[in-house]
């Protein structure tokens, strides 16, 4: 049950209760056979509008164990501003599991498919979420340099792309795309925020501010 669950306190903290239940995320209380691995992760679905048996594309897994996420005080690592600790316990496997074999896929497409003039593309589920949770549509990339030159076409017909970008790596990132697309701006988050930072400190209404909505 995600209800109650570590994950969705984790959620709650990062201000996407309210969103949750419509990206159907989930938690993985205990695993069958041969996915044991996935035990005790948050299970964010990439979700597809084509409904029934093709609505979910896969299934990223996010690691939230308490030893990896929370201070000896029980308080989660970004609200107190500091990095979460995975590479400490798990150096090998990253704070997020992909289904073995599974390529790069773009997270939040229903957005794609909502009429606004105006899209924003991040890096992570969590921003894609918090940009929804702030009233504009968001899709996201599962990590620096996974971008795959099919996906560009699709976002060529909104008036402006935002690209975030929160660090050195991030701009880079989003400058290889702003290449291949004439309508994008890249929008570079101060203070190395990133979006879902920025929504939980200042709130939604700063957070659009950044890109001018
Ligand atoms: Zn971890």
């Amino acid at each position: 049950m995600y209800q109650g669950s570590p994950a969705q306190k984790y959620v709650k903290a990062r201000g996407l209760d309210d969103v949750a239940p419509s990206f159907g995320l989930g938690f993985v209380a205990s695993a069958i056979p041969g996915h044991e691995r996935y035990a005790g992760h948050l299970a964010i679905p990439y979700l597809r509008p084509a409904g029934g048996e093709d609505s979910v594309a896969t299934v990223r897994f996010r690691c939230i164990a308490d030893k990896c996420v929370k201070d000896a005080d029980g308080r989660y690592f970004f609200e107190t501003g500091q990095k979460e600790r995975h590479s400490e316990f798990h150096s090998k496997t990253g704070k997020y599991l992909t289904l073995p074999g599974d390529p790069p896929r773009l997270f939040n497409t229903p957005a794609l498919i909502r009429p606004s003039p105006v899209l924003v593309v991040v890096e992570g589920e969590f921003d894609a979420m918090t940009w929804e949770a702030a009233g504009v549509p968001g899709i996201g990339a599962p990590g620096t340099g996974t971008w795959r030159d099919y996906w560009s076409p699709a976002l060529l017909g909104y008036q402006t792309v935002y690209l975030i970008s929160e660090d050195a790596a991030g701009f880079k990132f989003m400058e290889s795309l702003a290449a291949q697309m004439p309508n994008a701006k890249i929008i570079e988050m101060a203070g190395n925020q990133d979006s879902n930072s920025t929504f939980l400190l200042e709130g939604p209404k700063a957070l659009r501010e950044r890109i001018g909505l």
